[in-house]
């Protein structure tokens, strides 16, 4: 059985060749998922390392958040696109849970990680959930978590309405999409903890913002929100 396995390894690979999902090159054996050309071609933003960074600019006066980070920048049409579609819409769980961990890794010695209690990924609501099969966010959130040892919650906050689509909107007309959109449903536990949300893209912030409101409105809540990219506007 070995030695037949080891007779069809090669034709196997003809027929279904383990190709990276960043730039549809053939992986090397030692390579999974990504291969390391597009990892370490990706445009890493670095913002945990900046006071006040340009994440942290762009929520200041609109919520009050504690610390706010992302790993690399949206190209339009770059790696990074290629791979969140990948992630959102062909259900390849394992960009995820890939991108997840090397974001982990990159905040393991940030020293606010400490004071993070929770993880919450931005929930989907039930019929975009129904539909999608799976939260993109969750994906990510599960391996990042999993990576900083912090546990993931994802049934504290749920999301009560479809937000139309926010790229032609003005700011005010995307505050109005997203309001009331999330709601705590056990206020008790999130009570005096420190909050990181995640999500996979950020872009006006305007969801990420509404979702921090509802959890601060709950007593002694922190949040601080991290995204695994950040398109600039
Ligand atoms: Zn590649």
């Amino acid at each position: 059985m070995h030695l037949l396995k080891n007779t069809l390894t090669p034709v196997y690979h003809l027929l279904f060749p383990n190709l990276c999902n960043g730039c549809g090159n053939e992986l090397l054996s030692n390579e999974a998922t990504i291969c390391t050309t597009c990892i370490s071609t990706l445009p890493l933003t670095k913002f945990h390392l900046i006071i006040n960074n340009p994440f942290e600019q762009k929520l200041a006066g609109r919520v009050n958040i504690e610390h706010a980070t992302a790993m690399y920048y949206f190209n339009k049409g770059g790696v990074i696109q290629e791979l969140l579609h990948g992630l959102k819409y062909q259900q390849k769980q394992a960009i995820g849970a890939l991108l997840g961990m090397y974001f982990a890794k990159q905040l393991l010695d940030v020293r606010w990680i400490a004071d993070i209690d929770i993880v919450i990924p931005i929930p989907l609501s039930k019929q975009k959930m129904k539909m999608r099969g799976f939260n993109q966010s969750t994906c990510i959130g599960e391996s990042f978590a999993a990576h900083l040892n912090k546990p993931l919650d994802t049934t504290s906050v749920v999301r009560l309405k479809n937000t139309a689509s926010q790229t032609h909107k003005t700011r005010v007309e995307r505050m109005d999409n997203v309001k009331d959109a999330f709601m705590v449903t056990s206020p008790n536990t999130l009570q005096h903890k420190h909050i990181m949300l995640i999500d996979d893209v950020v872009t006006t912030g305007a969801t990420l913002e509404e979702c921090a409101q509802a959890i601060l409105k709950i007593d002694g809540t922190k949040v601080s929100i991290v995204t695994l990219a950040y398109a600039i506007e």
